[in-house]
């Protein structure tokens, strides 16, 4: 898969409420996922999008034929523009919003201008592309969360779902990534994704390229990647375009 160059925002109707692996559903617009994870007493929703994407949750749900209300919590990731654009609006209808706890602060204050190594990076067209993308879906309109739950390493979510923490910084500070060890499935957020944003080229899972320019630390990004490979066989499900299925421990030697 390539970038193509006209991305039109726009909702990919296969992936809108998809069963990517048990009782988990896939919302996918211009190439930024979210996910539903199906629990007994309710649904978890898995990072939340661009501001553009109420829409596209709704289309989600009713396809599941469930709506807002069944929502009982949102988990993040991390705290960045396409990740956090609906958490503020279901936020105010009630459902609590989950960060990690270095994640809180920017949560609440927001994230203000994109750091200059962003900008260096426009020279490359693939880059552009993924942003215009971003910005049609509403980037830069999201609102800081007024009210965060905080969560540390290794907590089990008391979320419908109750999905592990993994702490996965490197992209971001507080980035995590969700493990739900029945079902090997792993929420790698953008620890781990299947797209180089910089060429637009589908890849095997990887740290976010762009080095620190992109990122905030990538030595930890590569620690994070060699956390998450002591898990070995998993369902990634990254926080950009397609899901992967096979043998992590196969892509990075894991972490002693
Ligand atoms: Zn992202």
């Amino acid at each position: 898969m390539r970038i193509p160059w006209n991305i039109e925002s726009h909702l990919r109707e296969e992936q809108v409420g998809t069963e990517v692996a048990d009782g988990v559903y896939q919302l996918c617009s211009t190439m930024t996922n979210m996910y539903l994870i199906e629990g007994d007493d309710g649904l978890t929703l898995v990072d939340a999008g661009l501001p553009a994407h109420m829409d596209l949750l709704q289309a989600g749900l009713e396809r599941i034929e469930a709506d807002i209300s069944d929502i009982n919590a949102v988990i993040l990731t991390h705290i960045d523009p396409d990740h956090i654009g609906l958490a503020e609006p279901l936020r105010k209808e009630g459902i609590p919003v989950w960060v990690h706890e270095d994640g809180e602060e920017v949560a609440l204050e927001g994230l203000g201008k994109p750091p200059i190594g962003f900008f260096l990076l426009m020279w490359r067209p693939a880059f552009v592309r993924f942003i215009r993308a971003l910005m049609k879906d509403g980037m830069g309109d999201e609102e800081p969360i007024a009210e965060v739950n905080t969560f540390t390493e290794g907590q089990v979510l008391d979320v419908p779902g109750q999905p592990e923490v993994i702490h996965t910084p490197g992209h971001r500070e507080g980035h995590c990534s969700f493990w739900l060890p029945d079902s090997r499935i792993l929420f790698a957020g953008d620890a781990l994704i299947t797209l180089d944003i910089m060429s637009g080229k589908a890849v095997d899972p990887e740290p976010v390229r762009g080095g620190d320019l992109f990122n905030f630390n990538k030595e930890q990004q590569e620690d994070s990647a060699r956390k998450l490979a002591t898990l070995g066989q998993v369902s990634l499900l990254p926080g950009h375009v397609d899901p992967w299925r096979g043998d992590l421990g196969e892509l990075y030697s894991p972490a002693d």
